[in-house]
């Protein structure tokens, strides 16, 4: 083993030692999540949920895109979501990306592979990911989606391709449903003129949908076709 990789296992060892490892949702020592929480997450069940929109409970009648007009217009594409947007699921996000745990993204990116038809890596030419906001890239360290985009593109081998610049707009956390949607509109803008023509956009909770409407658009515009796949959705 060269000295510096010996160095990195050993401040590795310390570290485990010092801070062992801990489960996200249930503290058990050993790994990120551990193998009975990964098991027993709130998954959408692909057979009760919208087709074209993911909402958990849509297959029949969709509450999201047949009712709300608004929604309705907001997702013309295909997104599905993996895990319901329960207390559980929002620690699990939360301590990915803010309290800094990247492990994670590993099974995040598995989980957002798990919930896509076998067709879509097919489709796609390449993974990409809604931007942070630089102010929360600056506050994290890190953009959390392109980590869990990196994982996706190892997953499925297909491509990650950064291809939005990070939205102009502020964050949208501290906005209610209508202050997000007014917060909408022109914020992504795509860097140059991207090489694929079909594009996997990730992003971690859909609420609204305006965000993923908005960086769809953006990659629609430059010529790109967008299908979304999300973490959570509300
Ligand atoms: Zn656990
Ligand atoms: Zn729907």
């Amino acid at each position: 083993m060269e000295q510096g990789a010996y160095r990195g296992f050993a401040v590795e060892a310390i570290a485990e030692t010092l801070w062992p490892t801990r489960c996200a949702l249930c503290d058990r020592p050993g790994k990120v999540l551990c193998d009975d929480c990964a098991r027993t997450l709130d998954f959408i069940d692909y057979w009760q949920a919208c087709p074209r929109c993911g909402a958990p409970w849509g297959r029949i009648q969709c509450d999201h895109c047949a009712t709300d007009a608004l929604l309705h217009d907001l997702t013309p594409r295909l997104c599905l979501g993996a895990l319901r947007y329960t207390d559980r699921t929002a620690t699990l996000i939360k301590t990915f990306k803010d309290k800094g745990e990247q492990r994670l993204a590993a099974n995040l990116a598995a989980l957002v592979a798990r919930c896509a038809p076998p067709s879509w890596p097919v489709w796609a030419q390449c993974v990409t990911f809604v931007t942070a906001t630089k102010s929360a890239r600056r506050r994290r360290g890190f953009d959390h989606m392109e980590l869990v985009a990196n994982e996706l593109s190892r997953i499925w081998g297909v491509p990650c391709e950064r291809l939005l610049a990070p939205p102009r707009a502020k964050d949208q956390r501290a906005l209610g449903r209508l202050g997000r949607l007014s917060n909408m509109g022109d914020r992504f803008r795509v860097d140059g003129t991207p090489a694929a023509h079909r594009a996997i956009v990730i992003d971690d909770v859909l609420t609204t949908g305006a965000t993923m409407d908005d960086a769809c658009r953006a990659l629609e515009a430059a010529g790109c076709a967008c299908r979304s796949l999300v973490v959570a959705r509300v």
